[in-house]
């Protein structure tokens, strides 16, 4: 919409002064043509009054002939006469019109054809009477007198005649100058606009070069931005824990937005502080990173939205933001309504926004990309653990513990140590399920596992091995110290206020049996089952207590009392 109206902002007037330009142009030329055609007419009227001039000069040549003839009949006079007809017939053939001008003299119109037609025929009359009578004497003296009067009448009407086209080729002289004027001036301004315009589409030109070279850069740069993200997110595919994934995009973002010192601040497990995950860049910069910052600690965090600031500005400053001053930007990290963490870029510039201007985008695709990248790493160790915790107690599943109890028992064989098994079962769990339900049954088995965990030490493990039934592999352990951790476990689990938990109730209890490898039970197929059957024991003996596995049952050869196996069962009051 912008680069329309900016398109426009051209356009236009260059558009309007090309028009002015033409119209200019057209202007200079009528005029230029008017010019010609006036000039034209004032020449016709210069030209016009010489001819009269001559004409008149003509006339007063024939005159001096036929007054030298008249006095004295000499025909040798005429000659001047003849002369002066002669060019004033060459005049009337050259300029026609000159001899049908009508001028007003003292209120009645004279055209100076018929004047010169009745001075010439006063002539003729002249001659033919001397001809016959001799030099003109007495009374035949007044054709004289009255060709007198009528060449005064001609000298004054070309006197007339040459004030009217003085007049005439003043007036045209003056309105040729201002056509001149004008069209000197319509010239002049339409060279300047065109000059004008020459230099506004240099400009433009110019500009329109640098910015298709500016976005061409800009091309350049994000195609290769792209490329780079693009490579992170195969990277991110190829390698297999959080640990190497941070170091791919601490690598990889640091080439993304080059120049800037970056860190990537991720929620820690209670989602109550972001903790520094990766950081790149500026080592001076980079020191002045917190470790981590509660999420109202940041303005980006706050409003949902990137936040560009700098260090040393007061109100509001992101408080996990110290150090020299320095211009940052935070751009909040989230994907599908789920926020992973920030985006933390810091650059030594005085001016925050002339810092990010260039690179706002790219840090907000950047964080795009994380988004991405830390709901994938998310989901990946979902996953892995959904393969090996059970989800709704959350301890390890029962293909974790075949896995563990194999290992452990090749170690116990190699480091000729002893590994203890609890099997422990609900007591009556069926009962509580059909009284209280089985959402509020779920409830108590989390809260009886949470139980058992929190009590272990960490050398131990706990996996649910079906239904209401828990194992505990207790390493390095004897009889004794197994039997005292198992029951500890009963107590722990029996002192559960489920009153809390689920209304109406108040506690539950747990059977346990113990078996003990190699000391009670060599054979490693056996280890569990033997436990199992300590287990059952403990619940025939009247449930809540602790069973511990005696050893195998005596060879059948054996005497009956001795074949038995030997069971010990440690139990409180019976349920
Ligand atoms: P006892 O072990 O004391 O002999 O009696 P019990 O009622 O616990 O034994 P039983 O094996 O007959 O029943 C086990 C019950 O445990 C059956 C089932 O309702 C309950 N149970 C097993 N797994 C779950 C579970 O994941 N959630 C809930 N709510 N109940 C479960
Ligand atoms: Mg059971
Ligand atoms: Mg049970």
């Amino acid at each position: 919409m912008a680069q329309k109206h900016r398109s426009l902002a051209i356009v236009v007037p260059f558009f309007v002064g090309i028009v002015l330009l033409a119209a200019m142009a057209g202007s200079a030329l009528v005029l230029g043509i008017d010019v010609g055609r006036k000039s034209e007419e004032v020449r016709g009227l210069e030209t016009e009054a010489v001819q009269t001039e001559a004409a008149l000069l003509a006339l007063v040549d024939a005159e001096t002939g036929f007054r030298g003839y008249a006095l004295t009949a000499d025909a040798g006079y005429l000659e001047p006469y003849y002369q002066g007809l002669e060019r004033l017939r060459a005049i009337e053939a050259a300029s026609p019109s000159m001899f049908a001008i009508d001028v007003e003299t003292d209120g009645a119109t004279l055209r100076f054809a018929d004047l010169v037609a009745h001075r010439l025929a006063l002539f003729e009359q002249g001659i033919a009477d001397i001809k016959q009578n001799g030099p003109l004497t007495g009374g035949r003296l007044d054709v004289v007198s009255q060709g007198k009067q009528v060449m005064d009448g001609i000298r004054k009407l070309v006197g007339e005649l040459r004030a009217h086209r003085r007049a005439d080729i003043a007036a045209l002289s003056g309105d040729l100058a201002f056509r001149n004027m004008l069209a000197f001036g319509l010239v002049t301004a339409a060279g300047i606009i065109a000059i004008a315009l020459s230099i506004a589409q240099f400009f433009a030109f110019n500009r329109q070069m640098r910015r298709r070279e500016t976005s061409e850069a800009a091309l350049q740069l994000r195609s290769r931005e792209i490329e780079l993200a693009a490579d992170m997110t195969n990277a991110l595919q190829a390698v297999p824990t959080r640990e190497e994934s941070l170091l791919v995009i601490a690598d990889y973002s640091s080439q993304i937005v080059a120049d800037m010192t970056g860190a990537l601040y991720t929620y820690n497990n209670a989602r109550d502080q972001l903790v520094l995950s990766a950081s790149w860049g500026n080592p001076a910069l980079k020191g002045e990173l917190v470790e981590s910052f509660g999420p109202d600690q940041c303005w980006a965090l706050r409003r949902g939205t990137a936040y560009i600031a700098h260090s040393a500005r007061h109100g509001l400053n992101c408080q996990h933001v110290h150090g020299v001053p320095h211009s940052y930007m935070c751009v909040p990290i989230a994907a599908q309504g789920a926020v992973y963490g920030v985006l933390h870029l810091a650059s030594p510039a005085a001016t925050p926004e002339i810092a990010f201007s260039g690179i706002q985008d790219t840090a907000r695709g950047l964080a795009n990309r994380l988004s991405l990248a830390l709901a994938n790493m998310d989901l990946r160790e979902k996953l892995r653990s959904l393969a090996i915790r059970d989800p709704l107690t959350g301890l390890f599943n029962r293909r974790v513990l075949d896995e563990i109890l194999t290992r452990e028992l090749a170690r116990a064989d190699r480091a000729r140590s002893r590994l203890g098994v609890a099997m422990i079962d609900i007591d009556h769990f069926k009962s509580f399920n059909d009284q209280f339900g089985h959402k509020a049954g779920d409830i108590v088995l989390k809260s009886v596992c949470d139980q058992i965990a929190k009590m272990l030490r960490r050398s131990d493990l706990a996996c649910r091995y079906g239904g209401e039934e828990i194992v505990v592999l207790l390493p390095d352990i004897d009889v004794e110290n197994g039997v005292r951790v198992c029951e500890k476990l009963r107590e722990g689990v029996a002192s559960i206020e489920l009153g809390e938990l689920v209304p109406g109730a108040t506690h539950v209890t747990v059977s346990i049996g113990f078996s003990l490898y190699p000391d009670r039970c060599s054979d490693h197929g056996d280890l569990l089952p033997s436990a199992d059957r300590a287990m059952y024991d403990a619940k025939r003996a009247g449930r809540n207590r602790v069973s511990a596995y005696g050893g195998p049952a005596p060879k059948p050869d054996l005497p009956l009392d001795i074949a038995q196996p030997r069971l010990e069962t440690i139990g409180s009051t019976p349920t």
